[in-house]
């Protein structure tokens, strides 16, 4: 079996590998590259095999750097299925279409053409084909069967099985305990793994202080009369955050005031996540047991969805305290600059951070104690206070990689340290060896292993 790194080397995101066994031809995830940009132009670069000639894709969750290219490998040939879980498949085909519209004002700045048209999202729709967790698909010589990655709703590590060896693909690992979806499964043995290393270098911050924290900004905000701005990726970052201001609401802890999420795009999603909210093999006991005591999860007294524009600026007239979750979560773009504008000059409101901020981004800008930043073409004052909560990293720590890594420690010939850039990769591959004795390299871009 050969093993081919097309993406996801030496860099968090482009996830993409490939796997040929008796000449046929898979592959796993085929994430859009990003960086400083939405669509880095490595992203126009032909494919570096030929997409008619791949028999499947399998695919282990919907966040775009995993799932960003696939409209445009079907418009370049590819045919075959493609699998995932059930929620995946329904948060990549509005993710997809949501990036649609970004890629096309993108494409039309630089006078390219735009990577790929709404009719290649619909036509991998048609392609694509739900799994459960534990239940094997087969394509030609591959096995490939799901596990919960516990990083979002949905996401899956893969083991493939092909010429009687096994090799494991992490996706992204989620951290531990998950606020509301099952914990990441554990896999007991594997040939060979790749494992992600977004935070292969770090030790996160206490869970348990997140929530606190978070009833601290509110109440001291809302006693001061001002507004609190969440900044908030649209994918599970916006629902967590819903989650846990469901349990403080309704368990008295903060004040009553409008909640408002002004995102089309994470209402939509939420409604996704209501759809599965029942089911015991996406959310956990302590939601499972919320939801039969009838309580929605994600909606509580005050909740308000604005999906129009008109809706998103009546916000403009309620007047403070009150709460406005808005994208993008870095302040690149999106309904939040609207607030921003109106806010950060007031020294009552505050701005909370829970998601990470890249560099060069307007959000790390105010994070790292800008005194005004420039905004929709003004120059706005910064005077609300800045906070951050790190407690909502969706992704596994160092300390975590370790510990799931280590029931393969014996089975495992080596381990590939992957989707991470070189700073937190080469240190985890460093640890994986002292700590683990175990084979552990980080592959470079393009690099082909026989397995
Ligand atoms: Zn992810």
């Amino acid at each position: 079996m050969e093993l081919t790194f097309h993406g996801g080397a030496r860099m968090v995101t482009g996830s993409n590998y490939l796997l040929e066994s008796g000449g046929e031809q898979i592959l796993i995830d085929c994430g859009l590259n990003q960086g400083s940009r939405f669509c880095e132009a490595k992203n126009f670069e032909p494919f570096p095999y030929d997409p008619k000639k791949i028999k499947a894709l399998f695919v282990t969750h919907a966040h775009i750097d995993h799932t960003g290219r696939i409209p445009q490998l079907v418009r370049q040939g590819f045919t075959g299925p493609i699998y995932s879980t059930e929620p995946t498949k329904d948060f990549a085909e509005l993710l997809l279409l949501d990036s649609e519209h970004i890629l096309r004002e993108d494409a039309e700045v630089h006078h390219r053409e735009p990577l790929y048209g709404a009719e290649d999202v619909n036509r991998a729709g048609a392609q694509w084909r739900g799994v459960s967790y534990h239940k094997k698909a087969t394509v030609g010589p591959f096995s490939i069967e799901f596990y919960d990655a516990g990083h979002i709703l949905g996401s899956a590590i893969l083991a493939v099985e092909a010429e009687g060896k096994r090799v494991v693909f992490s996706g992204d690992l989620g951290n531990m305990p998950p606020s509301f979806i099952n914990p990441r499964e554990s896999i007991p043995g594997a040939d060979y793994v790749l494992v992600e290393s977004v935070y292969g270098a770090r030790v996160h911050e206490d869970l348990a202080d997140r929530r606190d924290a978070l009833e601290d900004l509110i109440e001291e905000t809302v006693k001061a009369g001002g507004v609190v701005l969440i900044p908030a990726f649209a994918l599970e970052r916006t629902q967590g955050l819903l989650y846990e201001l469901n349990e403080l609401v309704e368990h008295g802890r903060i004040p009553r005031v409008p909640i408002f999420v002004d995102s089309p795009l994470a209402i939509k999603l939420t409604a996704v996540y209501q759809k599965y909210a029942s089911d015991p093999r996406y959310f956990g006991p302590a939601a499972i047991a919320s939801l039969k005591r009838g309580d929605a999860l994600f909606n509580f007294p005050g909740l308000r969805m604005s999906l129009t524009k008109e809706q998103s600026k009546e916000i403009n007239g309620v007047p403070p305290p009150k709460v406005i979750i808005a994208g993008s979560g870095m302040s690149q773009g999106g309904r939040i600059l609207h607030h921003e504008v109106r806010y950060l000059p007031d020294p009552k409101s505050s701005i909370l951070f829970i998601g990470y901020q890249a560099e060069g981004s307007l959000g790390r800008k105010i994070l790292e104690g800008a005194k005004t930043v420039k905004l929709l073409g003004e120059e706005v004052a910064v005077r609300a206070k800045v906070k951050q909560i790190s407690g909502y990293s969706a992704h596994a720590d160092q300390p975590q990689l370790l510990e799931w890594l280590r029931p393969m420690r014996l089975s495992a010939k080596k381990v590939f340290v992957v989707q991470g850039e070189e700073i937190e990769a080469l240190p985890l591959a460093q640890k994986i060896r002292d700590e683990l004795a175990m084979d552990a390299v980080v592959p470079t871009e393009g690099e082909v292993v026989n397995l």
